[in-house]
């Protein structure tokens, strides 16, 4: 932590990068890491590969999140909430040339990549990270930092449900708070409406899910189809894969999501990115890092190329282990 506080201290042009396709945390702790560089009066450019979905535009500051970043230098890369590099998306190869990366991270499967890391596994979130690194810089959390803290550990804790949920997540809201924080007001945002195509797509989701011959194991699917015919962006798949999860006597669920480019028809190869939740008990981390993913040990995910009759069975065979 010193080195990190003395090296940002003395940087002059910081990026600071979270992962794609953002969720909560990612958006949160990005916001408060620069709103907390800008008070010390840093230099700081914020990026996302992916637009910052809508119910996290009520956060100060998303205008100032750019998924551009043209030929600008720095001295210094600030990675939040990426258990890989790669998650950052297609930045990785101009980050690289940065001379110094920070890795900032709570994932199990974060392996260390960067030059300084600050890597705590029980974290409940990166924001809970960010919150004591901002502490030791001395920087004063105002309204603005707070909510942003404040949504990254609501969110990661899934609304201090899931078993990341540890004593600092409601020691931090609580100060958030204090602060100014109106935890009413940002559960309308980040939970409160729906949009139609949403509810439109929770349908075809339920409607898809799939149980194992044993019951352990649910698998739901959605196509790229689905999210045209709705009219919905994959931001507003978040969630959805807690259905199938909460159904009695399932330890594991898996979400196959289509890429993008997906044409939909089930015989040709895709491209897939598969979220997997268990119930606590089995190591869904472990599952997705033998695919090449990784995560949490009750959330993780990993993208593979493969026909979807076949990356169904893959994922039907795990049951047998449960
Ligand atoms: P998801 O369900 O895709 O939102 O991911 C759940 C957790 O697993 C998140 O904490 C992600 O950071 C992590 N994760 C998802 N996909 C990958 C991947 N391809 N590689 C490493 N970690 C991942
Ligand atoms: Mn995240
Ligand atoms: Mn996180």
């Amino acid at each position: 932590m010193d080195k990190i506080i003395s090296h940002l201290q003395n940087s002059k042009s910081i990026l600071v990068v979270s992962h794609a396709n953002p969720d909560g945390d990612a958006i949160g702790s990005l916001i408060a890491m620069g709103l907390a560089l800008k008070a010390i009066s840093k230099k700081t450019t914020l990026y996302n590969e992916s637009p910052i979905p809508a119910v996290y535009r009520f956060l100060p500051a998303v205008n100032s999140v750019v998924r551009e970043v043209g030929n600008q230098t720095f001295d210094t890369a600030v990675i939040l909430d990426c258990g890989a590099l790669d998650r950052i998306g297609e930045a990785v190869s101009m980050v690289r040339r940065i001379p110094v990366i920070i890795n900032i991270d709570h994932h199990v499967t974060n392996a260390g990549f960067g030059d300084l890391q600050l890597i705590d596994t029980s974290a409940c979130a990166t924001a809970e990270i960010v919150y004591r690194l901002i502490k030791q810089l001395s920087v004063s959390i105002d309204e603005n930092i707070a909510a942003s803290i404040y949504t990254g550990i609501l969110t990661d804790t899934g609304s201090f449900r899931f078993s990341n949920t540890n004593k600092a997540a409601f020691a931090i809201c609580e100060e958030m708070v204090t602060l100014g924080v109106d935890p009413y007001k940002i559960a309308q945002r980040v939970y409160g409406t729906y949009s139609l195509g949403r509810i439109k797509l929770l349908n075809l989701a339920l409607d898809s899910i799939e149980i194992s011959y044993n019951g352990r194991l649910s698998i739901m699917t959605l196509s790229q189809d689905m999210l045209n015919k709705t009219r919905t962006q994959p931001e507003d798949v978040d969630g959805l894969i807690n259905y199938a999860r909460r159904i009695e006597d399932v330890k594991v669920a898996a979400l196959i999501q289509e890429h993008q480019n997906g044409d939909g028809t089930s015989e040709t190869c895709g491209n897939y990115h598969v979220s997997l939740r268990s119930d606590g008990t089995i190591d869904v981390a472990e599952i997705a890092s033998s695919f090449g993913g990784g995560g949490h040990s009750s959330a993780a995910g990993f993208n593979i190329e493969s026909t979807l009759p076949d990356l169904k069975l893959k994922i039907f065979n795990l049951a047998e282990r449960l």
